[in-house]
């Protein structure tokens, strides 16, 4: 009996998708899910007249695979991955390599693999974005685990990312955690491009006065220039135009504005913290979310608490110019604070992570997709041990060129009420690192004062503690 070459556990819209995309690339797959009818489902419908096997138990899945055996999971992140790798196990035979490629917390992979692997099993932990679409026709892969593992499984997996101009979007990111880790701060990311778009939709609409086909032909034009071309400025401007057809008013203005969220970008601000490193756009945009969920609460607060309105008043279209320059400002700082996660995390859990490759994996298939991500793996490709990609020449020249316009904005949204916080948390951002002294030589009196937490001095070697009792 000839087997299959891939198997896929899980067929909810992930798996599904990944599966088929992985036969159209020649490689004949099995499938399995938990509960049946998803399985006839799929096989009814898109899986018809193709090479792939449905079992229905686990031993049937295993047994038409052949070895060693790869085997995709892609069901729900968390108890349920665990529970598919027991019931996996006792089926399984040495080499065999299991691939979680949900959206699998890095700890927990970097748990499996320690169980996994001195059980003869291969575990790969791999990020996969892309939703749906990427899925089917390409996903950016992010894989991380034993690179000997990764081999077997990279003739597949280079064909089924999404292909740029620089190859597929797919490449080992490190060992145990990393390719989870890499998704995660991906995800983070992802968080502050969105949040930065919505502040700048909020700013062209409520303090520029712009309309849903005026905001639709502004973020049309931005997707076409080189500095912010990305899938999220595309579908922002496809959104403004769809019109509801029970009311007739554009649907974006009856959605409710209480953003969900499943937890990879507050994974990636409490990790930071954990590491000690600085995301504030970042933390800004989760906190954003957790902002929008307070809803009933604002609604009544907005009764109560009385702040600035009004309009811009100068000219509309200087004004366009400007929020599109604190936006691309604003996405530098956001990205050079991903990157420098990254950087920290490589150092710390020893993963050895290629910048301006996870860069370029990420040029097409994910979410965060976008012409600017070529020029971060440029800057990385020309010194791997930038210290901050603010420090990068194109990046730098950038900022010093329009930070005019960036902080012309902030303050005009501080002065007429709208809130910022990612444009604001990422000039705060620019404005801390590229200043030599900061105020924490008071901290550090202050720590001193109250805790004995002793202190460093500017002028000579040594700690120093004082007793602070004023002198009269
Ligand atoms: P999902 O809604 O996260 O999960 C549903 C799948 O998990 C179903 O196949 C379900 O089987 C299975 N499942 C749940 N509990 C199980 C258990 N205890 N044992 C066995 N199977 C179990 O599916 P998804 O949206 O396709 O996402 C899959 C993974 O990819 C997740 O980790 C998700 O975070 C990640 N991801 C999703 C996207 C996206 O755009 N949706 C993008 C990137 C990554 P039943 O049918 O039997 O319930």
């Amino acid at each position: 009996m000839t087997q299959q070459s891939f198997g896929v556990i899980g067929l909810a819209v992930m798996g599904e998708n990944i599966a088929l995309n992985v036969e159209r690339n020649g490689f004949p797959i099995a499938v399995y899910n938990r509960s049946r009818e998803k399985t006839d489902a799929f096989m009814a419908s898109r899986a018809g007249g193709r090479n792939v096997k449905a079992a229905f138990d686990l031993k049937e899945f295993v047994g038409s695979l052949e070895r060693p055996r790869k085997i995709l999971v892609m069901v729900k992140a968390g108890r349920p991955v665990d529970a598919v790798i027991e019931q996996l196990k006792p089926l399984l035979d040495e080499g065999d390599i299991i691939i979680d490629g949900g959206n699998s917390l890095y700890e927990d992979t970097e748990r499996r693999t320690r169980e996994l692997e001195p059980q003869g099993f291969r575990f790969i932990g791999m990020g996969v974005s892309g939703g749906e679409e990427g899925a089917l026709n390409g996903p950016s892969l992010m894989p991380g685990g034993t690179e000997s593992s990764y081999e077997y499984l990279s003739p597949i997996l280079t064909k089924i990312a999404a292909q740029v101009d620089d190859g597929p979007c797919v490449a080992y990111c490190g060992p145990g955690g990393a390719g989870h880790y890499v998704k995660m701060v991906h995800n983070g990311i992802e968080y502050g491009d969105m949040q930065l778009i919505a502040e700048a939709y909020d700013l062209l609409k409520n303090l520029g006065g712009l309309d849903h086909k005026q905001l639709h032909e502004v973020f049309a034009e931005w997707n076409t220039t080189d500095e912010l071309n990305s899938f999220l400025i595309e579908i922002t401007a496809d959104i403004f135009p769809y019109i509801d057809e029970g009311t007739g008013l554009p649907l974006v203005d009856l959605i409710l504005d209480a953003a969900g969220q499943k937890g990879t970008g507050r994974w990636t601000a409490v990790n930071a913290l954990e590491l000690g490193v600085a995301i504030p756009t970042i933390g800004a945009a989760v906190n954003a979310r957790i902002m929008s969920s307070y809803k009933q609460e604002r609604v009544a607060a907005s009764k109560e608490l009385s702040g600035p309105n009004g309009k811009y008043q100068g000219q509309t279209k200087e004004f366009i110019k400007m929020v599109r320059d604190a936006l691309y400002c604003s996405k530098i700082c956001s990205y050079a604070q991903g990157m420098a996660l990254l950087a920290k995390a490589s150092e710390e859990y020893n993963y050895n992570l290629n910048l301006g490759e996870m860069a370029r994996i990420w040029k097409g298939g994910c979410i965060i997709r976008a012409g600017f991500l070529n020029k971060i793996k440029k800057a990385f490709d020309e010194n791997s041990s930038l210290a901050n990609l603010l420090l990068a020449p194109e990046f730098k020249q950038t900022i010093l060129d329009r930070q005019n316009s960036w902080r012309e904005v902030v303050s005009t949204a501080a002065k007429l009420g709208i809130p910022v916080p990612a444009f604001s948390a990422s000039l705060d951002y620019f404005d801390s690192y590229r200043r030599e002294r900061l105020p924490q030589n008071l901290t550090q009196a202050q720590r001193d004062y109250f805790g004995a937490h002793t202190y460093l001095r500017t002028d000579k070697e040594g700690v120093f503690h004082t007793e602070w009792v004023p002198i009269a």
